[in-house]
């Protein structure tokens, strides 16, 4: 079937369903169709958050974003949380707000947030077209070759349009949709893409190690990445212990930079490392004196007792074992030499990340089309005129919680209005 349209969005995610929606509320004459290849629409939407959606976060800063950091300013500052909390709450959504700042619908559902975006792209009379993957795009030009006009080809025929926003994501959760195709497409009208790697994604470690005894437990530690004994992050927060290796928001975090040193680093030989503190803070020395100072008070009290004043039993057990220190031994009578090896796996804890979970288990994708690539005023391409780009397949992703929804919504605000706006 053959349409014709004024602006056509690809990809009906997040970034799609806000660039269709702004669009078609600057110009109401304009005919908006959002064009998705999965036949139902939000996949995505509806398993954020743990199925509650964490649709925007209460404070949101460029640094938050592995990114051009004026870019994602600019960006922010059209659209920031207050803009993104205003807007749902005009849709019918309530945001509450939790401790960590993390803003969810009161209904604990994303389908609220879901079903919200759709009803409003109904008020709008945008046209949503599930089953509708798209193959490649021309731009063709008008008549005159004056303005831009794109032929859409997908797999039911052609849609026409004076304006496309390309919304097609990223690689992170390909079952829903998303599954780099999005960037062949985009390549193929000039762009280009940088080297895309799984991001907030779990680590897995080595089998033999022990995390699968401490399965369930989650502590706050402090992550290091190494590549090639240089130090590129270090974070605090949650890390949860699983049957396969580590998880929890902190690992999450930290992933990007152990999946793109680990890739980067096999080529010239440099293994990337995740060193954890499991007592944030401390270091060597403090932990040291704590336990000389625990062994002078108390001395007949057990070694793993004292240990689990600072972190959870089953993990100062385990980590005991590791160390190949007694764990039934009184701190007083521990060996000096005992003492200062489990110091060392406490503050200094190699992790034995075999590899990243995978596309499956990644929420979001790092690298994509550059941001140099698009105009930050409007997210029109710099390499089509007519063309914009949003969303996951660009070159920046958030921390977790909230940031990356945030980006599309803004980016989706941003590019909506500005092509909307070049029609007028
Ligand atoms: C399990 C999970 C939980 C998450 N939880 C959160 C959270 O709570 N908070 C948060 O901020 N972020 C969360 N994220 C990240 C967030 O969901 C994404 O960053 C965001 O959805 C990206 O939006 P997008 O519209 O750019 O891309 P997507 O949501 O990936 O949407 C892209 C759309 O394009 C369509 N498409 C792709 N290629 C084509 C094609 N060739 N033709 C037609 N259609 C195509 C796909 O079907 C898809 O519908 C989570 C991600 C995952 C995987």
């Amino acid at each position: 079937m053959d349409e014709t349209c004024d602006i056509a969005v690809i990809g009906a995610g997040a970034a799609g369903l806000a660039a269709g929606i702004f669009a078609a509320q600057r110009l109401p004459a304009a005919r908006v169709v959002l064009m998705d290849g999965a036949a139902q629409i939000g996949a995505k939407i509806l398993v954020s958050g743990g199925g509650r959606c964490n649709v925007v976060h209460r404070s949101v800063g460029a640094d938050d974003f592995n990114a051009d950091q004026p870019f994602v300013r600019h960006v922010l500052s059209a659209f920031d949380q207050d803009d993104a909390i205003r807007w749902f709450e005009s849709l019918g959504v309530l945001l509450k707000q939790e401790p960590t700042g993390k803003l969810f619908p009161t209904t604990n559902r994303a389908r609220t947030v879901l079903d919200a975006l759709l009803a409003r792209c109904r008020e709008l009379k945008i046209q949503v077209l599930r089953q509708h993957r798209v193959h490649s795009v021309d731009a063709v030009g008008d008549d005159d070759g004056d303005e831009p006009r794109f032929a859409i080809h997908h797999e039911a025929g052609i849609v026409t349009a004076q304006r496309v926003v390309m919304a097609t994501g990223g690689r992170s959760l390909p079952r829903t949709g998303s599954d780099g195709q999005g960037w062949r497409i985009a390549q193929s009208l000039g762009h280009s893409v940088t080297p895309t790697y799984p991001a907030l994604v779990p680590l897995v470690l080595e089998p033999s190690f022990f995390h699968r005894t401490l399965q369930g437990i989650s502590q706050e530690v402090e992550l290091s990445t190494y590549q090639g004994g240089k130090q590129i992050d270090r974070r605090r927060g949650s890390l949860l212990w699983t049957h396969f290796g580590v998880s929890g928001p902190v690992v999450s975090d930290a992933s990007r930079f152990w999946v793109i040193a680990q890739t980067v680093g096999k080529q010239n030989g440099d293994r990337a490392q995740v060193r954890c503190n499991l007592v944030p803070s401390a270091d060597f020395q403090e932990i040291d004196r704590w336990l000389v100072a625990a062994a002078a008070h108390s001395p007949k009290r057990g070694a793993v007792s004292v240990l689990s004043e600072k972190l959870p039993q089953r993990v100062a057990s385990v980590l005991a074992d590791q160390a190949g220190v007694d764990r039934n031994v009184s701190i007083g009578q521990m060996p000096r030499d005992d003492r200062r090896k489990l110091v060392h796996y406490l503050i200094d804890l190699l992790l034995p990340v075999v590899r990243d979970r995978g596309w499956n288990y990644a929420e979001v994708t790092a690298g994509g089309v550059p941001l140099q690539e698009v105009d930050y005023r409007s997210m029109a391409s710099k390499r089509i005129k007519g063309l914009y780009l949003i969303g996951e397949m660009l070159d920046c992703e958030g921390r977790i919680g909230g940031f990356n929804f945030q980006w599309a919504w803004s980016t989706g605000h941003v590019a909506g209005c500005a092509a909307a706006a070049s029609l007028s």
